[in-house]
C-alpha cells in the first residue's frame, strides 16, 4: 500500500496536522494511531491556553491558534469547548523583567496583554493573598479548552476530507534507504510513503531510534488534582499560573478547579511511558491543597475531587523539537513538547503541513531543531521554569 504523507501519533499535534494536509489535498494522506484518536497525553491535558511565551514563534503559533479555538466550530465542524476566562500570571521581583520583556514581545505582535502591579491584580481578584507577588502579566482573552474534543475534532475533520484515521494501528519502524524514508511498517503491514510527520509525543524517540536517530526526551509523571473549594468562596475566574509558589490553577465545572505545580524540573522520570501510576499521589494532593490555601485563603478546607497522572515529553530545554530531521529525507517530527504543546497545536498543524509539503512554514520554526541538541544551542526562555516556555 502506498500513501503520500504518513502521520504518526493522533494526539492533537497530529491530529491537527491530518487536518491540514487533507486541506491541502496532497494525496493520500493516512494517520497512523495505535490506540484512539486523542486518547494519549492529549487527553489529559489541562488545556491552559495563553500566549505568554519567550520565544516570538511560539507567541506567534499561541496567537494563532487562540483565534482557531474560537473559532474551531467553523473550522472542523467541532467544538474545542473553549472557555474566555482571562490569563494572570504572578510573578516575584527576580522574575519581572522577563515578565514584561514577553509582554512587550506580546504586544508587538498584535496580543492583549499587559503587567500589572500587584494593587491592580487585587481589582481582579480581590481573594488573592499577593504574599510574595511583585507584579503579574494579564491577558485578557486567554482560557482553557478540552484536549480530547480538539484532537478528535480535527480527526474527524480530517476523516471528511479523505484523510485515512488508522485507529489500533502502531507505527513499529521506519524504513529509509539511501538517506530518504521509503516506509513506515505499521502492525498493518508495510506502508510506502516519501514523507513521514511523527507526533508521537514521548514515543517518538522509539520511533526515530529505529533509524538510528537520537531523540533526546524523557518522560515525566505529572499530576493534577481536582479540588473543589467551599461554597463561599464562589468561583475562581481566571486562569492563575503563579512563579512564586509554583503553581497553577484553572476554573472546572461544578465550582471546582484543575491544580498542579509549576517546577523547573521533570515531577517524576518514568523509565516506562507505558507503565506508570496513572492516579495522584496524597503528598501531591496535600502540597497543591496548601499552595491553592496560601493563594486563595478564603478558598481553604477544599475538597479533594480526584485526580490523575499523565506525562510530559520533556526535552533539555523544555522546548519542542519541530521540521525535518537532517539526514533522512523526507522524514519530520513534531514531539517533546514539555508540558506546553496543547495551545500551540491548531496553528501548528498547518505550519507542519505546508513544510512536509514542501512549502517553509509561514513562522520560521528553525530555532526548534532537533540539532540544538548535538550542537549545544539549547533555547533558554526569560522564566526559571522551562514549563512557561
Ligand atoms: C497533565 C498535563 C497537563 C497539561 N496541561 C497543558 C496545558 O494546560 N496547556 C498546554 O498547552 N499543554 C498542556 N499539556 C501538554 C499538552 O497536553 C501536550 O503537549 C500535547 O497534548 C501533546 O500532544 P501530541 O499530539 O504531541 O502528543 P500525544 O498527546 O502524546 O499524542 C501522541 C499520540 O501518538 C500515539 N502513538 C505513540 N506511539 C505510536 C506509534 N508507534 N504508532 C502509532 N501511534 C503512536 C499515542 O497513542 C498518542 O495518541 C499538558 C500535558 C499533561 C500531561
Amino acid at each position: 500500500m502506498h500513501a503520500d504523507v504518513v502521520v504518526v501519533g493522533g494526539g492533537c499535534v497530529g491530529a491537527s496536522a491530518a487536518f491540514y494536509l487533507g486541506r491541502a489535498r496532497v494525496g493520500r494522506v493516512v494517520l497512523v494511531e495505535r490506540d484512539r484518536v486523542g486518547s494519549g497525553p492529549t487527553a489529559r491535558t489541562v488545556g491552559i491556553v495563553r500566549l505568554h511565551y519567550s520565544h516570538e514563534p511560539l507567541v506567534e503559533l499561541a496567537r494563532r491558534s487562540l483565534e482557531r479555538f474560537v473559532h474551531f466550530e467553523e473550522l472542523t465542524g467541532r467544538t474545542a469547548d473553549f472557555t474566555r476566562t482571562g490569563f494572570l500570571l504572578l510573578a516575584p521581583a527576580p522574575e519581572l523583567e522577563g515578565l514584561a520583556a514577553n509582554v512587550a514581545l506580546q504586544r508587538r505582535l498584535g496580543v492583549q496583554a499587559e503587567v500589572l502591579t500587584p494593587e491592580e491584580v487585587a481589582r481582579l481578584d480581590s481573594r488573592l493573598d499577593l504574599e510574595g507577588v511583585a507584579g503579574a502579566a494579564y491577558e485578557p482573552d486567554a482560557g482553557y479548552a478540552d484536549g480530547y474534543a480538539t484532537a478528535t475534532g480535527f480527526g474527524a475533520a480530517a476523516r471528511q476530507l479523505g484523510v485515512e484515521v488508522w485507529e489500533g494501528t502502531s507505527a513499529q519502524r521506519l524504513q529509509v534507504t539511501s538517506g530518504r524514508v521509503v516506509g513506515v511498517q505499521t502492525s498493518r503491514g508495510v506502508v510506502s510513503c516519501s514523507r513521514v510527520l511523527v507526533a508521537a509525543g514521548v514515543w517518538t524517540a522509539g520511533l526515530l531510534r529505529t533509524v538510528g536517530v537520537d531523540f533526546p526526551v524523557v518522560a515525566s509523571r505529572e499530576q493534577v488534582v481536582q479540588l473543589a473549594p467551599p461554597r463561599s468562596f464562589g468561583r475562581l475566574e481566571l486562569v492563575v499560573e503563579d512563579l512564586v509558589l509554583g503553581f497553577y490553577a484553572r476554573p472546572e465545572t461544578g465550582g471546582t478547579v484543575l491544580a498542579g505545580v509549576l517546577e523547573e524540573e521533570p515531577e517524576q522520570i518514568v523509565p516506562d511511558p507505558d507503565h506508570f501510576h496513572t492516579g495522584v499521589d496524597w503528598e501531591f494532593v496535600e502540597r497543591v491543597g496548601t499552595l491553592w490555601s496560601r493563594r486563595y485563603p478564603s478558598g481553604a478546607q477544599a475538597e479533594f475531587r480526584g485526580g490523575y497522572a499523565s506525562l510530559y515529553d520533556v526535552t533539555p530545554d523544555w522546548q519542542p523539537v519541530l521540521g525535518p530531521v537532517e539526514g533522512v529525507d523526507g522524514l519530520f517530527v513534531a514531539a517533546g513538547f514539555s508540558g506546553h504543546g496543547f495551545k500551540l497545536s491548531p496553528s501548528l498543524g498547518e505550519e507542519l503541513a505546508r513544510w512536509v509539503c514542501g512549502q517553509p512554514p509561514t513562522v520560521d520554526l528553525r530555532m526548534f531543531s532537533l540539532r540544538r541538541f548535538s550542537e549545544g544551542t539549547l533555547l533558554r526562555g526569560r522564566h526559571a521554569k522551562g514549563l512557561l516556555g
